[in-house]
């Protein structure tokens, strides 16, 4: 057994251990082992400093999360996009493809509670059917592994699905989304980087919210990756007492850096049934947007996006800094809000630019469709 699969062995995992470690009341320790899934392993769990800290309220279960809230259970509608059990096809050309239910950490915000831990809903038995659903769809470039966390696999089983993968043509580039890195660097051997960089272009995305974070395990795991050519991404979710604030984010874009992370996502929380708790108001996102954005290096500024709900895809926000337009002048802000009047280019009416060929132009009017949560298909 690997130094990693010993360690998740030894995670704290049932209602008995919520009890026994942290005072949990019996009842309540019973009815939230019920509701989703508990494993902090022993590296994540010597990262948490005090009660109810940033890293404590990620994975130790809360009473809020038995609140009848009446939310969905999947917010972004996953499941009416999923053409076979294994795979989420949303967008033109790339997929999810679903590979194990396990985690190493059940986060508490999890967006996929209802699926993941639970292998009657993400299952081995449906990997064949997501390479063949691959295979037959010419537009699919970009394959990300998901889950769950792909990364619980064993490297036998990891490249036996990579080399299908591969095998197909039209698959240029294979993502795996992992929390790893972050929440159990010892899983980021120099073995399974000698395998992924057999299938490259191989990409990771992996899931920091928190400087404290970022250990010098962390940081050895994040090199791993990155001298064997593979490019990490960083996707966080924004939440209420954990990293909603310009500062802490900050320090988290400026150390994932450090360890040759990029930050890519910063999500808004999703809206999803016992995750409410951890919801910030959009304000807030594009606030600490604002206090990134020219306070740091540019390639430390991720995306702040909403995954629309019912399914309609990332959409990215962004602080206000067009002001206004003046004829032909754009009014414009930068980072200190100092203003500045750019004149724009006018095209002259009725000539055509002989430049680059148009491919992507606008219909002119099209039907406008409005989504609302609850009236949004599930
Ligand atoms: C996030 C996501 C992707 C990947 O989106 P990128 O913006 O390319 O990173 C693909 N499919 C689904 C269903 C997703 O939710
Ligand atoms: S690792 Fe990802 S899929 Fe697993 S519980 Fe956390 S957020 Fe959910």
């Amino acid at each position: 057994m690997e130094l990693w699969q010993e360690m998740l062995r030894r995670s704290v995992d049932s209602g008995k251990d919520l009890v026994e470690r942290f005072g949990f009341d019996k009842d309540l320790a019973e009815r939230l082992n019920k509701l989703f899934h508990i494993r902090i392993n022993p590296y994540y769990l010597s990262l948490i400093r005090y009660p109810g800290d940033p890293i404590w309220l990620q994975c130790i279960p809360d009473e809020q999360e038995l609140q009848e809230d009446g939310l969905p259970e999947d917010p972004l509608a996953e499941d009416s996009h999923s053409p076979v059990p294994s795979i989420v096809h949303r967008y033109p050309d790339r997929v999810l493809f679903l590979t194990t239910s396990q985690c190493s950490m059940y986060c508490r915000f999890c967006t996929r509670k209802r699926k993941v831990g639970d292998s009657s809903k993400i299952n081995m038995k449906y990997i064949q059917g997501g390479i063949d659903y691959i295979a037959s769809r010419p537009e699919v470039r970009d394959v990300i592994m998901s889950g769950g966390d792909p990364l619980m696999l064993t490297d036998f089983m990891l490249e036996r699905i990579i080399a299908g993968l591969r095998a197909i043509p039209h698959v240029e580039i294979i993502r795996l989304g992992t929390k790893m890195p972050c929440v159990l660097p010892q899983r980021i051997t120099p073995k399974l980087v000698r395998m992924l960089k057999k299938y490259h272009p191989i990409y990771v995305n992996t899931h920091f919210n928190h400087p404290w974070e970022c250990t010098p395990e962390a940081k050895r795991a994040c090199e791993l990756l990155a001298d064997g050519g593979i490019p990490v991404g960083n996707q966080a979710v924004l939440m209420k007492g954990v990293n909603d604030n310009a500062d802490v984010m900050l320090e988290l874009v400026r150390k994932l850096l450090v360890m040759r992370v990029r930050p890519y996502y910063l999500y808004q929380a999703d809206i999803t049934k016992g995750a409410n708790h951890f919801r910030t108001p959009v304000s807030v996102g594009l606030e600490i947007m604002d206090k990134l954005r020219g306070h740091t290096s540019g390639l430390a500024i991720p995306h702040f996006v909403i995954d629309a709900p019912g399914g309609g895809g990332k959409i990215p926000l962004l602080p206000q800094y067009v002001l206004g337009r003046n004829g032909n002048q754009v009014i414009l802000r930068n980072y200190k809000y100092d203003i500045y009047v750019y004149p724009d280019v006018e095209e002259e009416p009725g000539v055509e630019t002989p430049t680059v060929e148009k491919k992507f132009t606008r219909k002119k009017s099209r039907p406008v469709k409005i989504y609302e949560p609850d009236k949004a298909k599930v």
